[in-house]
């Protein structure tokens, strides 16, 4: 049996409309699949969709992603963050069933000032029933662990855990793994067995079949850096190999790959594609 291939793309700029700026920028880099922003990623505004846009994307064959912004925090102690985070994922989710998203990207979060425990009883008490909210053809909800600073509630894929226990491992549940957060959290990705303990441990964590997205990312960083400074693939730390054990593990065989890597043009980014497609295909 072959394995299924792994769609590869990245986050795309939406200027000019979710699809008519978004699947533009896809052809002009070979996304095979994109990630977008559906709101501005620093702030906390919740526009609506252009139906026709919406319309447009959702018949398109091309996998799609939504990443939340970058202020949700579910751990927050301040009410007023927390009340905030769940609108935006709630439309962030509803934005995802309007345009045929298959995941919802949010980052797992921070305590900041009050303890882990406090912070993951907030996670389960508001989160689950955002969860219960998505209709079965709704995307999944995907928790992306974190580089590790700050009281970060989750950065090694072991910590995601307690989140999936938090969240009575529901069905709507998924997994974004971030390649330069893991390696910056401490999972070497870069040594020889580094990609196989790490994705081995996640599916002990979380059980099989979560995986649902990969963010990937080379890391301006070494590993164990705490440090979140995304590079061009190859060109950082991690390298190029780790990239085609990634696509040759049997979990994350058919998981689509999203570039999140530096460059305002679509050249460093259509670099990229074409490298992860060289180390995909060959
Ligand atoms: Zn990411």
């Amino acid at each position: 049996m072959t394995s299924p291939k792994s769609p590869i793309g990245g986050h795309v700029p939406v200027a000019g409309g979710l699809a008519t700026g978004g699947l533009k920028y896809a052809a002009e880099i070979g996304a095979e699949t994109i990630q977008v922003f559906v709101s501005n990623p620093r702030g906390w505004a919740l526009p609506e969709g252009k139906p026709a846009e919406d319309a447009k994307l959702r018949a398109s064959d091309v996998p799609v992603y939504i990443h939340t912004p970058y202020l949700v925090n579910f751990g927050s102690p301040s009410a007023e963050t927390l009340e905030k985070s769940l609108a935006t994922v709630r439309h962030s989710l509803q934005r995802g069933h309007a345009i045929g998203a298959r995941g919802v990207v949010v980052h797992t979060g921070s305590a900041v000032t009050q303890s882990y425990d406090d912070a993951m009883a907030q996670v389960g008490e508001h989160v689950l029933p955002l969860l219960e909210e998505i209709p079965d053809d709704g995307p999944d909800l995907l928790l992306e662990p974190m580089a590790g600073q700050n009281n970060m509630l989750c950065a090694k894929v072991q910590q995601l855990g307690p989140f999936f226990e938090r969240l009575e491992h529901h069905p709507k549940l998924g997994v974004c793994f971030d390649t330069c957060h893991a390696f910056a959290a401490g999972h070497d990705l870069s040594s020889p067995a580094g990609v196989a303990e790490t994705i081995d441990a996640l599916v002990e964590t979380v059980g099989p079949g979560r995986l649902k997205l990969v963010h990937a990312n080379d890391s301006k960083d070494i590993c164990g850096s705490a440090k979140d400074r995304h590079e061009n693939i190859g060109a950082g730390h991690i390298g190029e190999k780790a990239f085609a054990e990634l696509f040759a593990h049997p979990e994350v065989a058919g998981v689509p790959f999203i570039i999140e890597t530096p460059g305002r043009s679509a050249t460093p980014h259509g670099n990229d594609i074409k490298t992860l497609k060289r180390l995909r295909d060959t």
